[in-house]
């Protein structure tokens, strides 16, 4: 992309927000985001980095306890977790792309009333599609980059990530109970705090979504202002959207014309 240089200088030290339901694309969406200069904060990666490295800890044995079962983790351990993430230098000085936070109202509070938030991005995926590429595609991350895959998006070698050669792993989270789990926790507390992050806070929202035709029955998406996009399922109404590579430039062009003021 010729603009991609302008894109990156345009987009230094922006905020954004990633927001959308489990298996909905926020990992690869920020990792689009990060391959422009801003820092992937995420907090499915930070929470099983601190279990990982800290396994004896009270803290991290709550936490494990919660993700097992799909539930959130508590407040009282995510949120300083995060916040010392975003007030890093790194993060202040590049500007950062927040994965799975916030995902309770408490959580969006300390966020806007501490940080802010430049743009969210709002990936809206409905429900069938995501147990489809979770489930019946066998989706699998990288352990290193935690890039996302599936049947429908293989890498190019097997269980080998295309970006940056790590092991791919099955979550043991992405099991059906679990994931029903958490969409159902993502509907009931997550989902509806974005109308009112738009008001209190006035920031623009860019809506991607795969199907027009739930756009339009959904009376929760009307209300809300701003750009909205919508990516194309194949003629089966599958989940399938553009590949990895189409939405980054889809992505990609999409923020250019948010962030690049159109030449007069
Ligand atoms: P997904 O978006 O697919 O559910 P994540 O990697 O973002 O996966 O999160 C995995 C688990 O980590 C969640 O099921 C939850 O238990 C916990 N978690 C992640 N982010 C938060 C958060 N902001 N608040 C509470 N729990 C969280």
């Amino acid at each position: 992309m010729e603009n991609l240089v302008k894109l990156k200088a345009a987009i230094k030290g922006k905020k954004i927000l990633v927001f959308g339901p489990p298996g909905c694309g926020k990992g690869n969406r920020s990792r689009d985001l990060e391959a422009l200069g801003l820092v992937h904060v995420s907090s499915g990666i930070a929470l099983r980095a601190k279990v990982r490295d800290d396994p004896d800890s009270e803290l991290s044995k709550k936490a494990v306890d919660f993700m097992k079962r799909g539930e959130l983790v508590t407040d009282d351990i995510v949120v300083p977790i995060i916040m010392e993430h975003l007030n890093r230098d790194e993060c202040r000085k590049n500007g950062f792309v927040l994965d799975g936070f916030p995902r309770t109202k408490a959580q969006a509070d300390v966020l806007f009333s501490q940080v802010g938030i430049d743009l969210v991005l709002y990936l809206d995926v409905p429900h069938k599609f995501l147990l489809y590429g979770i489930v019946e595609g066998n989706r699998r991350v990288c352990v290193d980059c935690a890039t996302g895959y599936s049947d429908f998006d293989p890498p190019r070698k097997e269980s080998v990530c295309d970006k940056c050669g790590g092991k791919l792993i099955r979550r043991t989270d992405d099991n059906i109970k679990t994931i029903e789990n958490r969409l159902k926790l993502y509907e009931e507390q997550t989902k509806p705090f974005l109308q009112d992050i738009q008001t209190k806070a006035n920031v623009e929202i860019l809506l991607i979504t795969v199907s027009d035709e739930e756009v339009i029955d959904d009376k929760y998406l009307k209300k809300l202002r701003g750009r909205v996009y919508w990516a194309q399922t194949d003629q089966g109404g599958k989940a399938r959207m553009l590949n990895l590579e189409g939405m980054r430039m889809r992505l990609y062009n999409l923020l250019a014309e948010i962030f690049i003021a159109p030449a007069k």
